[in-house]
Order: C-alpha cells, then sequence, then structure tokens
C-alpha cells in the first residue's frame, strides 16, 4: 500500500505516520528527516538544505526529486510505504507518478491558529529531543490537552532543560504556512481529480487521531 500523508507543517502527520507505518509494515519516507540527517552528516546536500530551510523555503525540486528516488527504490520501501512531506510542488508529484501508483493520499486538516497556537508552546529538552507541549486547546470541537513534564521546565526522562526550538517562532512558521498555501495546497487539486483524496480534519490528540486514520486505510 503507497499512501501520501499531506497538510499544513505542524498538523502532526509525521507523528502520524511514524505511528502508523510500523502498524501496517511499511516504510515512513519523511524528506524533511532524511535533509536534517544530510545537514548532520555535513554533505553537499545537507549544506543547500540547511540554507534553504532556514530561509522558510522549500529545497529545489530538482535535488528533492533525485534524494527521494534514490530511497523509494530501496527494498524495503518495495512493499509499501507513507510519504510524509512529499510530494510538496507540482513537479514532485508528477515525478511521483511515473514512479508509484498511489493508493491514498489523506488530507489532514487543522487551521493556522492552532498550529500556531501549539508551534509556539512546544519545548523541547535541550539534551535528548523529548518534546513537550504547554498548550491546552479546547475549544470549536478540538481538544488538545497539555504534554506537560512532571517538574516545570525539567525533562522527565534525563533532567535536560526545555527550550524552544529556533524555528518555533511566529515569523518562521507563518512564513513556511504560507508556502505551503502557495506551493503545496494546490497539490490536493492534482489529486482530488483522480479521487485519491481523503480529507480528515484533527480533533484531538494523536491518541485520537492515529486510530480514525488507520480505519481509513485499512478499508483501502
Ligand atoms: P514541516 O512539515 O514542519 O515544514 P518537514 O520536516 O517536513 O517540516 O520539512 C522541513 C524542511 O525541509 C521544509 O521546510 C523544506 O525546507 C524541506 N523539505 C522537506 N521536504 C521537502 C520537499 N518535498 N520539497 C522541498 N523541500 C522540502
Ligand atoms: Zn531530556
Amino acid at each position: 500500500m503507497k499512501f501520501i500523508f499531506f497538510g499544513p507543517p505542524g498538523c502532526g502527520k509525521g507523528t502520524y505516520a511514524s505511528r502508523i507505518a510500523p502498524q501496517l509494515g511499511i516504510v515512513h519516507i519523511a524528506t524533511g528527516d532524511m535533509f536534517r540527517a544530510e545537514v548532520a552528516a555535513g554533505t553537499k546536500l545537507g549544506k543547500l538544505a540547511e540554507k534553504c530551510m532556514k530561509a522558510g523555503n522549500l529545497v529545489p525540486d530538482d535535488v528533492t526529486i533525485k534524494m527521494f528516488k534514490k530511497r523509494v527504490k530501496k527494498k524495503d520501501a518495495q512493499k509499501g510505504f507513507i510519504l510524509d512531506g512529499f510530494p510538496r510542488t507540482l513537479a514532485q508529484a508528477k515525478e511521483l507518478d511515473n514512479m508509484a501508483k498511489i493508493d491514498l493520499v489523506i488530507n489532514i486538516e487543522l487551521s493556522e491558529g492552532i498550529i500556531l497556537e501549539k508551534a509556539l508552546a512546544r519545548r523541547i529538552c535541550e539534551k535528548c529531543g523529548n518534546i513537550y507541549n504547554i498548550a491546552d486547546i479546547n475549544r470549536n470541537g478540538i481538544k488538545m490537552p497539555p504534554l506537560l513534564p512532571k517538574k516545570e521546565g525539567i525533562c522527565d526522562k534525563c533532567g535536560g532543560f526545555l527550550v524552544q526550538r529556533k524555528d518555533d517562532n511566529e515569523e518562521t512558521i507563518r512564513d513556511r504556512l504560507n508556502i505551503y498555501r502557495r506551493q503545496s495546497e494546490p497539490l490536493i487539486e492534482f489529486y482530488r481529480k483522480k479521487k485519491l483524496v481523503r480529507d480528515i480534519k484533527v480533533v484531538g490528540p494523536p491518541e485520537v487521531m492515529v486510530p480514525k486514520i488507520m480505519e481509513i486505510l485499512k478499508k483501502r
């Protein structure tokens, strides 16, 4: 089975994909994670990706497609995959069309107000990377309880200090949301014409959303 998880940055698609893919015995392919690994390894591609990511821009299509093709050809991807963060442009979607037959696109919807509130409330352990969230959202039928550490500002797992990620600031988040609206959202029409889209609204935390998405995928 080959699925695309589509949605704005901060909608939770990475979390859902990382939990669902193992349950289905398929791989989770996240181009954002792949770029971050290249940055960490200090490769030429990493240096280019870092520049784009810092500026809040997309990495150019040619290098993104090349990296994705290499990944999707690997043996572990032959049984199926969940794509998270790819395709993000029409050019990428058209390339993907020539490479694989997609079974379903899950279009994950969450308002920009809540995305912003959640991102600004995210805290990350500077030592081990564990994630917390201090926002307590309960409005318009959306319930997202906070994910608090036992002791304020201190990681439960390792005792490290909790900090905000550099890119979790209002300006950067708004930039990423604008790029999503301009460059990525139009893709949904491309897939709607193929009758491949299922829309799902985020109404709760991953414990609520993962089973809902699983149900849709299993029917397929
Ligand atoms: P988010 O969903 O929070 O924006 P990702 O981890 O998916 O984060 O992506 C981080 C960054 O990596 C993006 O802002 C972009 O610069 C780059 N990136 C990831 N996937 C793609 C892609 N398919 N095409 C171009 N750039 C990408
Ligand atoms: Zn920690």
